[in-house]
């Protein structure tokens, strides 16, 4: 099998009328064969909602090859491929584990949505054992879990996670996103399905919004015909896109590696910062585990100043190359409050207790020279 640099340009490349990057299918229908479609049944005719479309099927192909998977769904949204699993594999009276401090906007889906179909969730220690297995019922189906949580940067124990579901019967489910294919790949450690948001690194323009779903074959079957029901497609358009952007993903993660990294050794010696939470940090509580099982340690970190949100606010106003918004591995470095944005559909009470206090802020390291990017905030802290 060849490298993983080497997979993300050459994988899912059909070379349509010999032409080396694929074009924009940008066609809702396509012409029907009433003869296949009657072996292949509703799901195979295609039809763009039905994720089948030349442009759909080759980038299926390369992210399924990126992450070692026998198949890969595209979906409109990094929340519409969790949500879509989640329907598609639970029932009412299931029952779900997942990792406390997730994503704000599943965090919201577990606990509001979900529980109104009848599904139930307790959220656990990532990191203690007997808590999953205390909080576990009979009817406990799945084990959800972020690769490094957002925005706080945890890395729970993967590998007793895997193996807790795998004794117990469970299905596990990560989302990748934070991780990225290039420093994490879940399936080869023994994950049952990983999802990303390719909003964010894997197309890593900040100009779409997309998700993806990679796992067995039997088990993504099941989701892309709940998929084809709820309808979260993703455009042909965006497909495109995708395609182009993914291509330089291994490129561009190193470097937030390394960027990133550099960054967060600056903000830990300096005396305006009280704590910084990066994985690559020997200060991180789950250092040891994250340099086992990652490539590198990501693009996004989080901290918080001694001057708490005066503090931020501050260094907000100063700043000259961070951009103030929302989101993630794009090519600039974007700057963000969670409680303001990701984690603002919680309580504050729920904020609290997961530990993402107001004054919290996050930063998405982009492709500037980090010198640049240091520069900038030791200005803006001074
Ligand atoms: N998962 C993680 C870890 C995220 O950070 C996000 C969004 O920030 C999502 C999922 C949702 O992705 P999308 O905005 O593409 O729906």
């Amino acid at each position: 099998m060849t490298r993983f640099a080497t997979r993300v340009i050459h994988a899912g490349e059909p070379r349509i009328c010999g032409a080396v990057s694929i074009p924009v299918f940008q066609s809702s229908t396509f012409l029907h064969d009433p003869r296949s479609a009657a072996e292949g049944g509703y799901h195979e005719v295609r039809y763009a909602r039905l994720s089948n479309t030349p442009g759909h099927l080759a980038l299926q192909e390369k992210l399924a090859a990126l992450e070692g998977a026998e198949a890969a769904l595209l979906t409109s949204s990094g929340m519409a491929a969790i949500s879509t699993t989640l329907l598609a594999l639970l029932e009412p009276g299931d029952h779900v584990l997942a990792q406390e401090g997730l994503y704000g906007g599943t965090h919201t889906l577990l606990v509001r949505d979900l529980r109104r179909f009848g599904i139930e969730c307790t959220f656990v220690d990532g990191n203690d054992p007997t808590a999953w297995g205390a909080a576990r019922r009979p009817r406990t189906r799945l084990f959800y879990v972020e690769a490094m949580s957002n925005p706080l940067l945890q890395v729970a124990d993967l590998p007793g996670i895997v193996e807790f579901c795998r004794t117990g019967g469970l299905l596990s489910v990560i989302d990748n996103t934070l991780a990225t294919p290039v420093n994490f790949q879940p399936l080869r450690c023994g994950f049952d399905l990983c999802i990303h948001s390719c909003t964010k690194y894997l197309n890593g323009h900040s100009d779409l919004v997309a998700g993806v779903v990679v796992g067995g074959a039997a088990l993504l079957t099941r989701i892309k015909h709940q998929l084809d029901r709820l309808g979260g497609a993703l455009d042909p358009h965006a497909c495109f896109l995708l395609h182009r952007g993914i291509k330089t993903v291994a490129l561009r993660v190193r470097h937030q590696n390394d960027s990133a990294l550099r960054i967060a050794r600056f903000l830990s010696r300096h005396p305006a910062v009280r704590q910084v939470h990066y994985p690559g940090l020997e200060s991180h509580p789950q250092h040891a585990r994250a340099q086992a099982l990652f490539q590198g340690f990501g693009g996004l970190l989080s901290l918080e100043l001694q001057e708490g949100v005066a503090g931020v606010e501050r260094l907000l106003s100063r700043t000259q190359l961070l951009i103030q918004a929302p989101s993630l591995g794009g090519v600039e470095t974007l700057v963000t409050r969670p409680a303001t944005t990701s984690h603002a559909s919680l309580t504050p009470a729920e904020r609290h207790r997961l530990g993402i206090s107001d004054a919290l802020l996050r930063i998405s390291v982009g492709l500037e020279d980090p010198e640049d990017l240091i520069e900038d905030l030791a200005q803006a802290l001074s």
